[in-house]
């Protein structure tokens, strides 16, 4: 019998932190860890995916530049992931691709659980229109957010996303500062070319978050903090929507408040 593997998948893909986070994971259950990283070059996602399967594949995350690849490669597809129009998640079967994608409801569970943010009833501003703001719009509505600003540097873009969901209006992002918010969540990459996201903060705010980490996270937090907004990182997202992955193929929901406390051990 061909052992089963795990592993994510994307490009660049040597700095994921996901082979960490499963591998504690696995240590929960005294499981041998089974996960790997794949560098995939653009055009060949369909074909590294199939030569995974045959070779015992059974599970992939998949992060940027191919979550909309997924969505088109799967043959079944989840709600979550019909609804942000990408995956981060494949399940891998003899005859079938199955798509899901875990990103949004792992932002609710660190909103709301891990740093007790209650949003319901909340008025919220949302940065960004690209793969990971789509993903995160239907489940905070879910939530019981009761409206969404959406800002983004290209305003066409977050004026197309305002489309998808009720409760959602687009607005300049020159015009954030007259917009009264609850919380703000940046869904831009700006952080990752070490800048903010070029917006004047609304008034009103509790909370922030950053969905980046680490470095890239650094020029949104240093905004909130000086504006005395409590902010956070998004490295409890990123063990939250592993954990909902691991479940997606293990039936298993593994502990991660110590996981988060070991990956932010590591990055520092
Ligand atoms: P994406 O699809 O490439 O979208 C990037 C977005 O950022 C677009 O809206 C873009 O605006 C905007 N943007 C880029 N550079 C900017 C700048 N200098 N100033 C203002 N806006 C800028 O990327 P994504 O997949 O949505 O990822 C966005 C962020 O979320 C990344 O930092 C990623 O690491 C993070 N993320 C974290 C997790 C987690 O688990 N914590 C999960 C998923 C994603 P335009 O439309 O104008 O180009």
């Amino acid at each position: 019998m061909i052992p089963e593997h795990y592993a994510v998948i994307g490009s660049p893909i040597r700095h994921s932190l996901s082979p960490f986070i499963h591998a504690c994971f696995a240590e929960q259950y005294g499981w041998l860890p089974d996960y790997g990283r794949i560098e995939c070059a653009p055009g060949q996602f369909e074909q590294t995916v199939c030569a995974f399967m045959q070779n015992g594949g059974r599970g992939l995350n998949v992060t940027l530049p191919f979550k909309h690849e997924a969505f088109s490669l799967a043959t079944t597809v989840q709600p979550a992931a019909r609804q942000a129009g990408a995956a981060n998640v494949l399940c891998l079967a003899a005859d079938t691709v199955c798509c899901d994608n875990t990103d949004g409801a792992g932002l609710v569970q660190d909103l709301t659980v891990n740093l007790g943010i209650d949003l319901k009833d909340q008025r919220i501003m949302l940065i960004g229109a690209g793969g990971a703001a789509s993903g995160i719009i239907h489940p905070l509505c879910k939530a019981g957010v009761r409206e969404i600003v959406l800002v983004n540097r290209t305003l066409e873009r977050a004026e197309a996303l305002a489309q998808s969901a009720d409760h959602l209006q687009a607005v300049p992002i020159q015009a954030a500062s007259r917009e009264a918010c609850d919380g703000i969540i940046n869904a831009s990459s700006a952080g990752l070319q070490g800048k903010p996201p070029g917006l004047q903060l609304p008034p009103g705010l509790r909370w922030g978050y950053e969905l980046a980490y680490g470095r890239g996270a650094q020029p949104f937090m240093a905004q909130l903090r000086t504006a005395g907004i409590r902010a956070n990182d998004g490295l409890g997202m990123l063990a939250e929507q592993a954990a909902l992955s691991f479940n997606i193929w293990h039936d298993h929901y593994p502990e991660t408040a110590t996981v988060t406390a070991r990956l932010r051990a590591r990055i520092g």
